[in-house]
């Protein structure tokens, strides 16, 4: 007889090793499996090099709404506090402090911001206005070279935290790996290729042929986890914009993240400049914005697979109509299909992007990060017919399927306690909430639209 397992976990990112981690340590769930494509954890999104790096509060986004800031906020906290727990060295290598702002240039940008101020102030107490004088006390380069006719505000925080989620997602399996009485599997190399229902649970079948049991599967598969949910017949009205992008890196010119105001709700980030957690020499800038015919990046391996992901119905052709007729998302392509041409793309983005945020910044002094950048699969819901904000999580019987858009690194453990609730209430076992909120805060959880 086959072994039959509690758990499968497909994906060795930081959603899957997050909830590794979660069932080893709060459920008394017997046995779990993780499979992972390539030869090591978090070899895509969840990457350091492939992220921004940020440990999302909801204070510095200005294209969250209230209810996300909110949603974000505890979130975070809940991996604040897990990486408290690690001990000293390690905790260096994953998780630093930093001062952080979004800037506002012009009148049009400081507006909105005033509003997101007003809005959000009650929930962020230490989030405070700066004006030009203290913007360049704070972040010299920002006011350097910079026109003095032109008007600059900011949100700023002493509370902002660079990440390692990468190294975050290794600390998770190790510290999973440890429970002897769970004994966890972790199997790399091994590609999944489909999952189907079997009895009371599932096989899930490698592209060498090995199948594997299990009684609850777990998708964590970030930009494929909806082409799985697809290839099974789940259809919840969703699709996946891939956004792709690439960053610039200069020498060190901020001392920590600015972001910049995000017009027009557009549910990803403008492009933000930031020290780098791995080298701290170098300032990056990024993320540009491309719609590449691939679920992961630079691998054209993944176009088909993609098109799968699509419905070519009339809800889907007119969501994308939607989408790429908005006029912001048009001003965004527009501008960011100039930034993949040789020569005048570095200049575009120095002139529209990173001299933005550090005016004195010259063409030489930038370059392009090679092989850096992951993709954001953005989730465009079909009843609304546009794109939305944040993760998805398709729950089926016994099968979870998470897509994981940022700020899906910020907010694994959220959706790991969420994902552990059902699976425990699934197989009649036992979640320890009580020993979650003593150690992590309380259990809430973002369940997202399903
Ligand atoms: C440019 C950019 C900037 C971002 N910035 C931030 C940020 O600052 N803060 C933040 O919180 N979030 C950010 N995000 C989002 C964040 O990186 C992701 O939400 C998060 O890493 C998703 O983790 P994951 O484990 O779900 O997916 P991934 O890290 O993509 O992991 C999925 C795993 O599944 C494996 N896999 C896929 N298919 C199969 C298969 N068939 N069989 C077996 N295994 C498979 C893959 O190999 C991979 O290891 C950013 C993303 C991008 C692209």
């Amino acid at each position: 007889m086959p072994k039959m397992y509690d758990v499968i976990i497909v994906g060795g990112g930081i959603t899957g090793a997050s909830l590794l981690y979660a069932i080893s340590r709060y459920s008394d769930i017997k046995s779990v499996l993780m499979l992972e494509k390539y030869g090591g954890l978090a070899p895509l999104n969840s990457n350091s090099r492939n992220n921004a790096q940020t440990l999302h509060f909801g204070d510095i986004e200005t294209n969250y709404s209230l209810e996300t800031a909110k949603r974000t906020n505890d979130a975070a906290k809940l991996l604040l506090r897990y990486t408290e727990s690690l001990p000293v060295a390690v905790r260096s290598e994953v998780i630093r402090k930093c001062q952080k702002m979004v800037l506002a240039v012009g009148e049009f940008e400081m507006g909105l911001l005033e509003k997101t101020y007003s809005n959000i102030s009650p929930l962020f107490p230490t989030l405070r206005k700066a004006e030009r004088r203290e913007i360049g006390r704070l972040e010299p380069y920002v006011v350097k070279g910079r026109d003095r006719d032109e008007r600059i505000m900011a949100l700023v925080s002493q509370h902002g935290y660079m990440v390692d989620f990468g190294k975050v997602t290794k600390t998770f399996a190790d510290k999973a790996l440890l429970n002897r009485k769970l004994k966890p599997e972790i199997k790399f190399n091994t590609r999944v290729t489909k999952a189907e229902r079997h009895g009371d649970g599932f096989i899930v079948t490698a592209a060498n042929g090995d199948e594997y049991h299990g009684r609850f599967v777990v998708f964590a598969t970030g930009a494929y986890s909806l082409y799985f949910a697809k290839s099974m017949g789940y259809d919840n009205n969703l699709s996946v914009l891939s956004v792709s992008g690439n960053f610039y890196y200069s020498k060190k010119v901020l001392k920590g993240k600015v972001y910049r105001v995000q017009i027009g709700g557009i549910p990803f980030a403008a492009v933000h400049g930031d020290p780098e957690i791995t080298n701290p020499n170098v300032t990056r800038f990024g993320p540009t914005v491309s719609l590449p015919l691939t679920l992961e990046k630079g691998h054209g391996g993944t176009v088909g697979d993609y098109l799968k992901t699509f419905d070519f119905d009339l809800p889907m052709l007119i969501s994308m109509k939607n989408i790429l007729l908005n006029r912001d998302i048009m001003r965004i392509l527009s501008k960011n299909l100039l930034y993949d041409l040789p020569v005048i793309g570095k200049r575009e983005f120095l002139k529209n992007e990173a001299g933005r945020i550090v005016p004195s910044l010259r063409n030489e002094d930038i370059w392009l990060a090679k092989g850096i950048g992951g993709i954001r699969p953005q989730i465009i819901d079909e009843n609304k017919r546009s794109l939305v904000l944040g993760e998805a999580k398709l729950k089926e019987d016994g099968i979870i399927f998470n897509v994981t858009p940022s700020p899906g690194a910020t907010s694994c453990l959220s959706g790991a306690v969420a994902d552990l609730k059902t699976i425990t209430e699934h197989l009649g076992k036992e979640f320890d909430a009580q020993k979650f909120e003593r150690e992590l805060g309380e259990a809430k959880h973002h369940l997202k639209r399903v």
